[in-house]
């Protein structure tokens, strides 16, 4: 069976449950974290690349507690001529994908650190981060 990539959302009650290591003691799952940002204090986001025989059963497991699970279909991409570098997006980035450069004051977007969240899509002024599918 091939990886799967895969994005969990989940709120403060589940930041400090260790899910992971239930998906691969309790479903046998092969895990690959291939971005995190969690806070206990907020929402947290996960990408994972994962496979295993009881892939089924560990995604319903991660729902009946509540976590979102979505396949990872999207990316997230910045129209540099609709950016004003106003910096708006970089305060709710919660992985710090966007951030002002110093001493420039330029908003650099550095899409390994993006997990996909979308709260910058929602939020720019400009319409300037686009989701592609
Ligand atoms: S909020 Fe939009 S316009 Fe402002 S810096 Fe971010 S991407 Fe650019
Ligand atoms: S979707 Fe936007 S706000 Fe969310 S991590 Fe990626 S760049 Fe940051």
């Amino acid at each position: 069976m091939s990886p799967r990539k895969i994005v969990l959302r989940f709120n403060t009650s589940i930041s400090d449950k260790p899910i992971i290591s239930r998906l691969v003691k309790d479903y046998d799952l092969e895990v690959n974290i291939i971005k995190a940002n969690v806070n206990p204090l907020k929402e947290g986001t996960m990408v994972l690349e994962i496979t295993g025989e009881k892939l089924d059963k560990g995604i319903k497991y991660l729902r009946d507690l509540g976590v979102q699970v979505e396949a990872l279909t999207q990316d997230i991409i910045r129209d540099e001529d609709k950016c004003v570098m106003c910096g708006a997006c970089t305060a709710i980035c919660p992985t710090g994908a966007l951030y002002i450069e110093r001493p420039s004051m330029e908003v650099k977007f550095n899409s390994d650190n993006c997990v996909v969240c979308l709260l910058c899509v929602k939020i720019c002024p400009f319409k300037a981060m686009e989701v592609k599918i």
